[in-house]
């Protein structure tokens, strides 16, 4: 008898139903420009505000990724790696001008063919209609904080006098409760605009931060002098690029007292006020995200999807909270370069656990279809992060990161670079226009100089570290299959023509 239950339960795993069921569901998290030192569980100079309790809880039941990086500090890019599993110069999206390929072969495609129902909501940034989701309903480009209108496959519709952040949970909501199929595992992707300039919270969380003053980091008043041309000639500081109006409303009759009440000759403390101002807006933009999150989590809870649904949160990238006097990204500079990374995947992950291996955002499809099941494509460029939500810490895991901006002449006058990092040093090579000679290089080392004040590079004491980082850039451009380096930028070629 009992050989017969143990045959019986045998050609029930065997079973397609079966199986279906114990697929896990994924629920994706995503915002737009949340740094890692406005999360509580990463710990930092905000840690005592509270600021992300829902964030937090995520990673008390489950793992923190401490060393979690984007291969290009910048939205639309990023989103193209998050769906390809590719670096930018791969898929195409190698800055935030030009266009997607959407035909190209991305994650959620194979998911969905593999039995996965897949649903996408909120800021994806990639112009054009989105491929391999079931539903699918997104802001266009950039999307408005306020009144947002969403683009679905029928068309468009507008939520007059609602903000985005809690619009994006309200349609995840609703999809979950009412529009999916209960017979399928899921991968909901939930993306968040906020917190993306110009910071602009809902009403509820705005007035609660209102009168808050926050710490400053200790590099705010940075003179930029132990690096180069790049960090020199940028144009995102918080003095000059940050605007009175529409970064930091000092039009609001508070805020019109707080600027009066200054001496107009202390340029230092107008510098001071701003990032308050900004400090406010952007974490007030957090706290709705967090709060949003909640409800979401909630739901899972209450529908007991929790059981069997893994959790994700990240962001696109990471973002200068006035370190080096800045706002914005770009930079390979581990504010910028670094992103959030959390995880709980029930049964799996071992409460409040958190791992250093070097992770990358090409690593996230892979992720999705190693969580399903699912063996990934060899043109993927990642690694499946399975092994280290199962708490391993792989010995033959990658011991170094490339990464490449090229989004230059552009917004905030970064220059082009590319650059390798290991856990402990980082080489950067800007290249191109408006970088003496055509070329310049940074190294930092990230343990005696954690905030990366001075570069090494000169530093005769480095030259064996910088050969070798300088070899293994080599190694990743062609392990990535970087063909050939734009030496030259697009405004140049147009001037020839
Ligand atoms: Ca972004």
């Amino acid at each position: 008898m009992t050989k017969l239950i143990n045959a019986l339960i045998f050609l029930m795993m065997l079973s397609p139903i079966y199986a279906e069921a114990k697929r896990p569901n994924i629920l994706w998290l995503f915002s737009d420009d949340h740094a890692f030192q406005a999360i509580g569980a990463y710990g930092g100079r905000f840690e005592n505000l509270n600021l992300t309790p829902n964030l937090d809880s995520i990673a008390k039941e489950g793992l923190v990724f401490d060393r979690a990086y984007v291969g290009n500090s910048i939205c639309a890019p990023s989103r193209a790696t998050l769906l390809t599993g590719k670096h930018s110069h791969i898929n195409g999206k190698i800055d935030n001008r030009g266009p997607f390929n959407h035909d190209q072969q991305q994650f959620q495609k194979i998911l969905q063919k593999n039995g996965y129902e897949t649903a996408m909501i909120g800021k994806i940034h990639l112009s054009g209609k989105m491929q391999g989701f079931d539903y699918w309903e997104v802001l266009p480009g950039q999307g408005k904080y306020w009144d947002p209108s969403f683009v679905t496959e029928e068309g468009k519709t507008v939520y007059k006098g609602e903000h985005s952040t809690d619009v994006i949970t309200k349609r995840a909501l609703n999809w979950l409760e009412n529009d999916r199929s209960a017979d399928k595992p899921f991968m909901l992707m939930v993306h968040y605009k906020a917190p993306h300039r110009a910071w602009q919270p809902t009403t509820r969380w705005k007035e609660k931060f209102s009168a808050m003053t926050f710490p400053e980091p200790d590099t705010l008043f940075d003179d930029y002098k132990g690096r180069g041309t790049a960090a020199n000639e940028q144009d995102m500081s918080i003095d000059i690029t940050m605007r009175m109006k529409q970064d930091v409303k000092a039009e609001q009759p508070e805020r019109q007292k707080e600027l009066a009440a200054l001496d107009p000759n202390d340029k230092k403390a107008l510098i001071r006020l701003k990032y308050q101002w900004y400090m406010r807006d952007y974490l007030a933009c957090i706290a709705g995200v967090d709060e949003n999150i909640g409800f979401i989590l909630d739901h899972l809870k209450a529908s007991g999807l929790d059981k069997n649904t893994i959790v994700m949160y990240s962001a696109d990238q990471g973002f200068y909270l006035g370190e080096h006097g800045w706002f914005d990204k770009r930079l390979m500079y581990e504010e910028s370069y670094r992103t959030p990374l959390i995880a709980k995947w029930p049964g799996v992950t071992k409460p409040s656990t958190r791992n250093s291996d070097l992770v990358q955002n090409i690593d996230f499809a892979e992720t999705f279809l190693d969580i399903a099941g699912i063996e990934a494509p060899e043109d993927m460029q990642g690694e499946s992060l399975v092994p280290i939500l199962k708490g391993e810490s792989p010995s033959n895991w990658r011991k170094h990161l490339y990464y490449h901006y090229y989004e230059y002449p552009g917004a905030h006058s970064v220059r082009r670079h590319e650059g390798v990092s290991g856990k402990r040093f980082k080489l950067i090579r800007f290249y191109g226009k408006d970088v003496p000679n055509g070329e310049e290089w940074e190294f930092f080392d990230l343990k005696n100089d954690p905030k990366e004040m001075t570069s090494q590079y000169k530093n005769p004491e480095y030259a064996a570290e910088i050969a070798k980082l300088k070899k293994e850039l080599a190694n990743l451009r062609d392990k990535y299959e970087v063909a050939e380096l734009p030496q030259k930028t697009s405004s140049k070629k147009k001037k020839k023509k």
